[in-house]
């Protein structure tokens, strides 16, 4: 499929790039395609960014049938663009696509108009220490039709936003609230999939953290309300003696990037790795006995998160003396290089534009 281009009449001024936030400014042209079921996905082009119109009746805003990515594009010191793990991205878009009753969209195509869509925003790349340009891949139902059945028509694009570094006042542990009174996903779900709805349902427990002064949430189990699942946008890993910990995917836990690239470093430097079920009683044991060294999320946006405290019921586990550990910090560094190019990765991690 050859993807037009119709380039803006006017380019928006750039951000002053020591100043970027996350998520507030986008660039001047976007992704779109649509899919009908007489053309398949159809008319890939690229054009200037601007506002979608929809009938108010458009299905994705009543029933929630959309999903969307979230990976970023690098400036490497030559000056050139690269991405990390892309492909992934692809597959997971897929996954999610599948289980919305969303059709798939080739994954070879998606990753070459993706590198389309960034060259044409080269300039938007940033350069500042610890800034990217965000991508958010996105499908959206778009029948005008009000009534629960999968859509016959929908739109795939993508947008793009310059954004800031996420330690822009260092690298500092964050703190944790364990919710034993609301559950994000459960088993049979759709909590393997970036879709919309699972970060309309984390809203409420969100806020009640927030207000008790904590970041964000750790989400357990929704049948026992027992064993750990992971952060609102992050997977969660623990240090428990010398043996690095993160709970088996389940299906009900977003299978992150970050997460396997982290599991794959820590295999390659020979750590002991394990991915199983983990309650949250033996990690409020192993911090009772002095085993637990660290805690750490895992995400696009923030890479590693290390997690300064935890709080659960009356329970608060003060980790690491509310430092950053040395596996965070380590995992931080190497991962933060791969993708910047500044240290050599695992054959296939970087993909250059
Ligand atoms: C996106 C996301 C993650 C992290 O995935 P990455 O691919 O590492 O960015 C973890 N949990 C949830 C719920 C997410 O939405």
């Amino acid at each position: 499929m050859q993807v037009t281009i119709k380039k803006a009449e006017q380019l928006k001024t750039k951000p002053d790039e020591n100043k970027l936030g996350f998520g507030t400014i986008f660039t001047d042209h976007m992704f779109n395609m649509d899919y009908s079921i007489e053309k398949g996905w159809y008319d890939p082009r690229i054009e200037p960014y601007a506002p979608l119109v929809m009938d108010p009746s458009t299905m994705v805003l009543h029933y929630g049938q959309g999903v969307f990515e979230g990976l970023k594009a690098y400036r490497n010191p030559k000056g050139g663009i690269q991405l990390f793990r892309p492909r992934e991205n692809f597959k997971r878009l897929n996954h999610s696509n599948h289980k919305l009753c969303i059709p798939e969209i080739d994954e070879d195509f998606l990753l070459d108009s993706l590198k389309q869509l960034v060259t044409v925003e080269k300039d938007w790349v940033p350069s500042a220490p610890g800034t990217s340009l965000y991508i958010r891949p996105t499908v959206i139902a778009t029948d005008p039709f009000l009534g629960v059945r999968a859509s016959h028509t929908y739109r795939y694009f993508v947008i793009l936003s310059p954004v800031g570094a996420y330690y822009a006042e260092g690298f500092n542990p964050v703190k944790i609230l364990v919710t034993k009174d609301h559950v994000r996903a459960v088993r049979g779900g759709v909590g393997d999939t970036k879709t919309m709805g699972n970060y309309a349902a984390s809203l409420y427990a969100g806020e009640e953290a927030h207000k008790a002064g904590y970041t964000q949430v750790l989400w357990l189990d929704g049948v026992e309300l027992k064993y750990i699942e992971e952060v609102g946008a992050m997977n969660i890993f623990f240090v428990i003696d010398d043996e690095l910990i993160t709970p088996a995917l389940s299906g009900s836990i977003l299978p992150g990037i970050t997460r396997d690239s982290v599991l794959a470093l820590g295999r390659s430097w020979g750590l002991k790795v394990s991915e199983k079920r983990i309650t949250i009683d033996e990690v409020v044991n192993a911090h009772a006995s002095g085993h637990l060294k660290e805690i750490f999320g895992s995400g696009t946006a923030a890479v590693i998160s290390p997690v300064g405290e935890l709080k659960y019921g009356d329970t608060v586990l003060r980790v690491a003396d509310g430092q950053v550990g040395p596996l965070a910090h380590k995992l931080f560094e190497t991962i933060q290089n791969i993708q910047y190019g500044l240290a050599e990765g695992p054959q296939g991690w970087i993909e250059t534009v």
